[in-house]
Protein backbone atom coordinates (compact mmCIF):
# COMPACT_ATOMS: atom_id res chain seq x y z
CA UNK A 1 0.00 0.00 0.00
CA UNK A 2 1.39 3.33 -0.81
CA UNK A 3 1.87 5.74 2.01
CA UNK A 4 2.58 9.40 2.45
CA UNK A 5 5.30 9.22 5.13
CA UNK A 6 6.92 12.20 6.96
CA UNK A 7 10.28 12.11 9.00
CA UNK A 8 11.26 14.17 11.45
CA UNK A 9 14.71 15.22 11.62
CA UNK A 10 16.83 15.11 14.50
CA UNK A 11 19.12 18.52 14.37
CA UNK A 12 21.82 19.49 16.17
CA UNK A 13 24.13 22.04 15.81
CA UNK A 14 22.91 23.00 12.91
CA UNK A 15 23.37 19.58 11.59
CA UNK A 16 20.98 16.65 10.61
CA UNK A 17 21.88 13.67 12.72
CA UNK A 18 22.46 10.13 11.57
CA UNK A 19 19.49 8.79 12.95
CA UNK A 20 17.69 11.02 11.00
CA UNK A 21 18.85 9.40 7.68
CA UNK A 22 18.32 6.22 9.14
CA UNK A 23 14.44 6.92 9.79
CA UNK A 24 14.53 8.06 6.18
CA UNK A 25 15.70 5.01 4.72
CA UNK A 26 12.87 3.06 6.95
CA UNK A 27 10.69 5.58 5.81
CA UNK A 28 10.95 4.61 2.37
CA UNK A 29 10.53 1.19 3.56
CA UNK A 30 6.95 2.09 4.93
CA UNK A 31 5.92 4.41 1.91
CA UNK A 32 6.05 1.59 -0.69
CA UNK A 33 6.68 3.77 -3.44
CA UNK A 34 4.73 6.92 -1.69
CA UNK A 35 6.17 9.89 -0.79
CA UNK A 36 8.92 10.72 1.87
CA UNK A 37 8.95 14.03 3.24
CA UNK A 38 12.10 15.37 5.68
CA UNK A 39 10.48 18.07 8.46
CA UNK A 40 13.45 20.20 9.43
CA UNK A 41 12.77 22.48 12.71
CA UNK A 42 15.27 25.45 12.90
CA UNK A 43 15.33 28.98 13.53
CA UNK A 44 17.47 29.02 10.19
CA UNK A 45 18.22 25.84 8.65
CA UNK A 46 20.18 27.02 5.43
CA UNK A 47 21.86 24.31 3.60
CA UNK A 48 21.34 21.36 6.10
CA UNK A 49 17.80 21.03 4.38
CA UNK A 50 19.46 19.07 1.58
CA UNK A 51 20.97 16.41 3.35
CA UNK A 52 17.47 14.28 4.00
CA UNK A 53 17.53 14.82 0.05
CA UNK A 54 20.72 12.96 -0.58
CA UNK A 55 19.99 10.37 1.60
CA UNK A 56 16.57 9.06 0.10
CA UNK A 57 13.91 11.69 0.48
CA UNK A 58 11.78 13.04 -2.13
CA UNK A 59 11.05 16.57 0.11
CA UNK A 60 11.98 18.93 2.32
CA UNK A 61 9.56 20.93 4.72
CA UNK A 62 11.39 23.52 6.47
CA UNK A 63 10.13 25.27 9.77
CA UNK A 64 11.93 28.14 10.70
CA UNK A 65 11.18 30.10 13.80
CA UNK A 66 12.84 31.36 16.58
CA UNK A 67 11.19 29.53 19.10
CA UNK A 68 12.44 26.58 17.25
CA UNK A 69 16.18 27.08 17.78
CA UNK A 70 16.21 24.64 20.68
CA UNK A 71 14.13 21.37 21.66
CA UNK A 72 11.02 22.25 24.05
CA UNK A 73 8.67 20.11 23.83
CA UNK A 74 5.85 22.74 23.73
CA UNK A 75 7.20 24.55 20.65
CA UNK A 76 7.91 21.27 18.48
CA UNK A 77 4.55 20.19 19.89
CA UNK A 78 2.36 22.71 18.31
CA UNK A 79 4.50 23.31 15.33
CA UNK A 80 4.31 19.22 14.32
CA UNK A 81 0.81 19.35 14.82
CA UNK A 82 0.17 22.35 12.15
CA UNK A 83 2.63 20.41 10.00
CA UNK A 84 0.84 17.25 10.30
CA UNK A 85 -2.72 18.82 9.84
CA UNK A 86 -0.64 20.62 6.20
CA UNK A 87 0.85 17.61 5.14
CA UNK A 88 -1.69 14.85 6.38
CA UNK A 89 0.94 11.65 5.99
CA UNK A 90 -0.42 8.08 6.99
CA UNK A 91 2.92 7.87 8.85
CA UNK A 92 5.93 9.76 11.10
CA UNK A 93 9.15 8.39 11.55
CA UNK A 94 12.05 9.73 13.80
CA UNK A 95 15.04 8.80 15.96
CA UNK A 96 14.36 6.78 18.88
CA UNK A 97 16.18 10.08 20.38
CA UNK A 98 15.90 11.85 23.71
CA UNK A 99 13.59 13.80 21.76
CA UNK A 100 11.91 11.46 20.30
CA UNK A 101 10.82 9.88 23.29
CA UNK A 102 9.52 13.18 25.30
CA UNK A 103 7.59 13.95 22.01
CA UNK A 104 5.88 11.34 20.26
CA UNK A 105 3.90 10.16 22.93
CA UNK A 106 2.28 13.75 22.94
CA UNK A 107 1.98 13.96 19.39
CA UNK A 108 -0.07 9.86 19.54
CA UNK A 109 -2.25 11.36 21.98
CA UNK A 110 -3.20 13.98 20.13
CA UNK A 111 -3.84 12.52 17.05
CA UNK A 112 -5.00 8.97 18.91
CA UNK A 113 -2.19 7.55 16.81
CA UNK A 114 -0.37 4.26 16.82
CA UNK A 115 2.67 4.31 18.45
CA UNK A 116 5.79 2.11 18.10
CA UNK A 117 8.78 2.86 20.52
CA UNK A 118 12.49 2.07 20.13
CA UNK A 119 12.04 0.35 16.32
CA UNK A 120 15.07 -2.11 15.72
CA UNK A 121 13.91 -3.56 12.34
CA UNK A 122 11.13 -2.94 10.15
CA UNK A 123 9.65 -5.85 7.28
CA UNK A 124 6.36 -5.86 5.29
CA UNK A 125 4.30 -8.00 5.21
CA UNK A 126 1.05 -8.53 2.85
CA UNK A 127 1.84 -4.31 2.29
CA UNK A 128 1.67 -3.09 5.70
CA UNK A 129 4.73 -3.10 8.07
CA UNK A 130 5.70 -4.81 11.16
CA UNK A 131 7.86 -3.21 13.57
CA UNK A 132 9.80 -5.25 15.76
CA UNK A 133 10.90 -3.72 19.19
CA UNK A 134 13.32 -4.97 21.88
CA UNK A 135 11.61 -6.09 25.28
CA UNK A 136 12.28 -7.16 28.78
CA UNK A 137 15.93 -5.56 28.36
CA UNK A 138 16.57 -6.71 25.17
CA UNK A 139 16.41 -10.38 26.35
CA UNK A 140 13.57 -10.94 23.51
CA UNK A 141 11.75 -9.56 20.50
CA UNK A 142 8.21 -8.49 19.70
CA UNK A 143 6.82 -7.95 16.43
CA UNK A 144 3.66 -4.99 15.96
CA UNK A 145 1.21 -4.10 13.37
CA UNK A 146 -0.73 -0.72 13.88
CA UNK A 147 -3.80 -1.87 12.07
CA UNK A 148 -6.02 1.14 11.89
CA UNK A 149 -5.01 5.04 11.48
CA UNK A 150 -1.99 7.23 11.19
CA UNK A 151 1.78 4.94 12.33
CA UNK A 152 3.86 6.87 14.47
CA UNK A 153 7.33 4.83 15.18
CA UNK A 154 10.97 5.69 16.68
CA UNK A 155 13.76 4.35 15.81
CA UNK A 156 16.43 3.23 17.50
CA UNK A 157 19.98 4.49 16.12
CA UNK A 158 22.37 2.12 14.17
CA UNK A 159 20.26 -0.24 13.35
CA UNK A 160 18.38 0.69 10.28
CA UNK A 161 20.91 1.16 7.51
CA UNK A 162 20.83 4.51 5.78
CA UNK A 163 20.72 5.18 1.73
CA UNK A 164 24.62 5.75 0.33
CA UNK A 165 24.53 9.83 0.78
CA UNK A 166 24.13 10.62 -3.07
CA UNK A 167 24.93 14.54 -3.45
CA UNK A 168 23.57 14.31 -6.87
CA UNK A 169 19.57 13.77 -5.72
CA UNK A 170 17.55 16.78 -5.89
CA UNK A 171 13.99 17.23 -4.40
CA UNK A 172 11.69 20.26 -3.44
CA UNK A 173 12.62 21.87 -0.63
CA UNK A 174 9.04 23.85 0.77
CA UNK A 175 8.37 25.88 3.85
CA UNK A 176 5.89 25.76 5.91
CA UNK A 177 4.96 29.10 8.45
CA UNK A 178 3.64 28.17 11.91
CA UNK A 179 2.26 29.75 14.93
CA UNK A 180 4.04 28.98 18.20
CA UNK A 181 2.17 30.81 21.22
CA UNK A 182 1.66 30.38 25.38
CA UNK A 183 5.12 28.66 25.88
CA UNK A 184 5.48 27.23 29.48
CA UNK A 185 8.61 26.49 28.79
CA UNK A 186 12.09 28.21 27.07
CA UNK A 187 15.37 27.55 26.06
CA UNK A 188 17.80 30.59 27.67
CA UNK A 189 21.08 28.98 27.15
CA UNK A 190 22.72 25.30 26.70
CA UNK A 191 25.54 24.00 28.78
CA UNK A 192 27.71 21.16 27.09
CA UNK A 193 29.24 18.62 29.27
CA UNK A 194 32.53 18.23 27.87
CA UNK A 195 32.43 14.27 27.21
CA UNK A 196 34.45 14.39 24.04
CA UNK A 197 33.00 14.49 20.31
CA UNK A 198 31.13 11.19 19.42
CA UNK A 199 27.38 10.99 20.32
CA UNK A 200 27.21 7.72 22.33
CA UNK A 201 23.82 6.71 21.27
CA UNK A 202 25.24 7.09 17.48
CA UNK A 203 28.57 5.56 17.92
CA UNK A 204 29.31 2.93 15.61
CA UNK A 205 32.54 1.70 17.61
CA UNK A 206 32.31 2.40 21.88
CA UNK A 207 35.26 1.37 24.28
CA UNK A 208 33.58 1.00 27.67
CA UNK A 209 35.24 0.95 31.02
CA UNK A 210 33.80 -0.72 34.55
CA UNK A 211 35.05 -0.18 38.08
CA UNK A 212 37.71 -2.66 37.12
CA UNK A 213 39.46 1.09 35.47
CA UNK A 214 40.17 1.25 39.32
CA UNK A 215 40.75 5.21 39.02
CA UNK A 216 39.54 8.16 36.88
CA UNK A 217 42.66 8.69 35.59
CA UNK A 218 43.43 5.21 34.23
CA UNK A 219 40.09 6.73 31.51
CA UNK A 220 42.97 7.69 29.06
CA UNK A 221 43.81 4.51 28.23
CA UNK A 222 40.11 3.92 27.14
CA UNK A 223 40.01 7.78 25.35
CA UNK A 224 43.46 6.35 23.58
CA UNK A 225 42.43 2.95 22.19
CA UNK A 226 38.70 5.13 21.42
CA UNK A 227 40.96 7.63 19.46
CA UNK A 228 42.98 5.25 17.54
CA UNK A 229 39.40 3.72 16.40
CA UNK A 230 37.29 6.72 16.05
CA UNK A 231 35.41 5.20 18.62
CA UNK A 232 33.13 7.55 21.65
CA UNK A 233 33.96 5.96 25.47
CA UNK A 234 31.43 4.82 27.73
CA UNK A 235 31.30 3.11 30.49
CA UNK A 236 29.19 1.14 33.68
CA UNK A 237 27.34 2.23 36.68
CA UNK A 238 30.00 0.73 38.90
CA UNK A 239 32.57 3.27 36.90
CA UNK A 240 30.35 5.98 37.12
CA UNK A 241 29.27 5.73 40.86
CA UNK A 242 32.90 4.75 41.71
CA UNK A 243 33.34 8.98 40.40
CA UNK A 244 35.83 7.48 37.21
CA UNK A 245 33.62 9.26 35.05
CA UNK A 246 30.66 11.37 34.01
CA UNK A 247 27.29 9.78 34.34
CA UNK A 248 26.59 10.86 30.93
CA UNK A 249 28.22 8.23 29.98
CA UNK A 250 26.35 5.36 31.35
CA UNK A 251 25.43 2.53 29.59
CA UNK A 252 22.72 0.25 30.65
CA UNK A 253 18.84 -0.34 32.11
CA UNK A 254 19.19 3.44 33.93
CA UNK A 255 21.57 4.76 31.42
CA UNK A 256 22.19 4.80 27.32
CA UNK A 257 21.11 2.21 25.17
CA UNK A 258 23.40 1.46 22.46
CA UNK A 259 23.60 -0.72 19.50
CA UNK A 260 27.14 0.18 17.90
CA UNK A 261 29.08 -2.05 15.70
CA UNK A 262 31.66 -2.95 17.75
CA UNK A 263 31.70 -2.56 21.47
CA UNK A 264 34.42 -3.19 23.72
CA UNK A 265 33.32 -3.91 27.44
CA UNK A 266 37.19 -2.99 29.95
CA UNK A 267 37.04 -4.14 33.23
CA UNK A 268 33.11 -4.81 33.53
CA UNK A 269 31.76 -7.61 34.72
CA UNK A 270 28.15 -7.85 33.01
CA UNK A 271 25.32 -7.54 35.30
CA UNK A 272 22.42 -7.50 33.89
CA UNK A 273 21.52 -4.19 34.16
CA UNK A 274 24.69 -3.31 32.13
CA UNK A 275 23.79 -5.57 29.26
CA UNK A 276 20.36 -4.37 29.21
CA UNK A 277 22.31 -1.46 27.49
CA UNK A 278 24.57 -2.78 25.17
CA UNK A 279 23.76 -6.46 24.45
CA UNK A 280 22.15 -5.93 21.12
CA UNK A 281 25.69 -4.39 20.17
CA UNK A 282 26.61 -6.00 16.90
CA UNK A 283 30.06 -7.10 18.12
CA UNK A 284 30.94 -7.31 21.44
CA UNK A 285 34.46 -7.81 22.69
CA UNK A 286 35.22 -8.42 26.72
CA UNK A 287 38.65 -8.11 28.51
CA UNK A 288 38.14 -9.41 31.75
CA UNK A 289 40.67 -10.88 34.23
CA UNK A 290 38.26 -13.37 35.79
CA UNK A 291 37.10 -15.97 33.40
CA UNK A 292 33.84 -16.69 35.11
CA UNK A 293 32.46 -12.92 34.42
CA UNK A 294 29.35 -13.10 33.08
CA UNK A 295 30.66 -10.62 30.07
CA UNK A 296 31.86 -13.13 28.18
CA UNK A 297 28.62 -14.95 28.14
CA UNK A 298 27.00 -12.03 25.67
CA UNK A 299 30.82 -11.54 24.12
CA UNK A 300 31.76 -12.48 20.56
CA UNK A 301 35.73 -12.46 21.74
CA UNK A 302 37.31 -12.65 25.06
CA UNK A 303 40.37 -11.65 26.27
CA UNK A 304 41.26 -13.00 29.82
CA UNK A 305 44.00 -10.73 31.03
CA UNK A 306 44.62 -7.62 32.99
CA UNK A 307 43.15 -4.89 31.24
CA UNK A 308 46.25 -2.31 32.39
CA UNK A 309 48.45 -4.72 29.75
CA UNK A 310 46.20 -5.57 27.40
CA UNK A 311 44.36 -2.51 26.64
CA UNK A 312 47.72 -0.21 25.76
CA UNK A 313 48.72 -3.37 23.81
CA UNK A 314 45.63 -3.32 21.66
CA UNK A 315 46.11 0.75 21.04
CA UNK A 316 49.92 0.31 19.74
CA UNK A 317 48.59 -2.81 17.58
CA UNK A 318 45.77 -0.62 16.49
CA UNK A 319 48.11 2.37 15.67
CA UNK A 320 50.37 0.32 13.30
CA UNK A 321 47.34 -0.28 11.00
CA UNK A 322 44.93 2.21 11.77
CA UNK A 323 46.68 5.76 12.10
P1 LIG B 1 32.01 -4.81 38.83
O1 LIG B 1 30.80 -5.66 38.85
O2 LIG B 1 32.70 -4.55 40.11
O3 LIG B 1 33.02 -5.51 37.82
C1 LIG B 1 34.34 -5.09 37.64
C2 LIG B 1 35.00 -6.10 36.72
O4 LIG B 1 36.32 -5.69 36.43
C3 LIG B 1 35.09 -7.52 37.33
O5 LIG B 1 34.49 -8.45 36.46
C4 LIG B 1 36.59 -7.75 37.45
O6 LIG B 1 36.96 -9.10 37.19
C5 LIG B 1 37.14 -6.84 36.37
N1 LIG B 1 38.52 -6.39 36.64
C6 LIG B 1 39.02 -5.87 37.79
N2 LIG B 1 40.31 -5.55 37.62
C7 LIG B 1 40.64 -5.89 36.35
C8 LIG B 1 41.85 -5.82 35.59
N3 LIG B 1 42.96 -5.29 36.11
N4 LIG B 1 41.84 -6.28 34.33
C9 LIG B 1 40.71 -6.81 33.78
N5 LIG B 1 39.54 -6.91 34.47
C10 LIG B 1 39.52 -6.44 35.73
N6 LIG B 1 24.92 -0.95 35.78
C11 LIG B 1 25.26 -0.47 34.58
O7 LIG B 1 26.37 -0.67 34.09
N7 LIG B 1 24.34 0.28 33.88
C12 LIG B 1 23.09 0.55 34.34
O8 LIG B 1 22.32 1.24 33.67
C13 LIG B 1 22.73 0.03 35.62
N8 LIG B 1 21.49 0.24 36.11
C14 LIG B 1 21.15 -0.32 37.31
C15 LIG B 1 19.85 -0.18 37.79
C16 LIG B 1 19.49 -0.77 38.98
C17 LIG B 1 18.08 -0.62 39.46
C18 LIG B 1 20.45 -1.50 39.72
C19 LIG B 1 20.06 -2.16 41.02
C20 LIG B 1 21.74 -1.64 39.27
C21 LIG B 1 22.13 -1.04 38.07
N9 LIG B 1 23.42 -1.16 37.56
C22 LIG B 1 23.71 -0.70 36.33
C23 LIG B 1 24.52 -1.71 38.39
C24 LIG B 1 24.88 -3.15 38.07
O9 LIG B 1 24.07 -4.02 38.83
C25 LIG B 1 26.35 -3.42 38.43
O10 LIG B 1 26.57 -3.11 39.79
C26 LIG B 1 27.36 -2.62 37.59
O11 LIG B 1 27.08 -2.78 36.23
C27 LIG B 1 28.75 -3.14 37.89
O12 LIG B 1 29.69 -2.38 37.21
P2 LIG B 1 31.08 -3.02 36.78
O13 LIG B 1 30.86 -4.21 35.91
O14 LIG B 1 31.90 -1.92 36.24
O15 LIG B 1 31.73 -3.40 38.19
Amino acid sequence: MVRKVLVLGDIRDGVVRNVSFEAVAAAKLIADGGEVTAVLFGESIGDEALSPIHYGADRVVKVEHQDLKGYTTDSYQQALLQVLDAEKPDALIMGHTAQGKDFSPRIATKLKAGLVSDVVNIEIDGGEPVFTTPIYSGKAFEKTRIKDGMIIATIRPNNITPFEKDESRTGEVGQVNVEIKDLRTTIKDIVKKATGGIDLSEAKIIVSGGRGMKDGENFQLLEDLANTLGAAVGASRGACDAGYCDYSLQIGQTGKVVTPDLYIAVGISGAIQHLAGMSNSKVIVAINKDPEAPIFDVADYGIVGDLFEVVPMLTEEFKKVLV
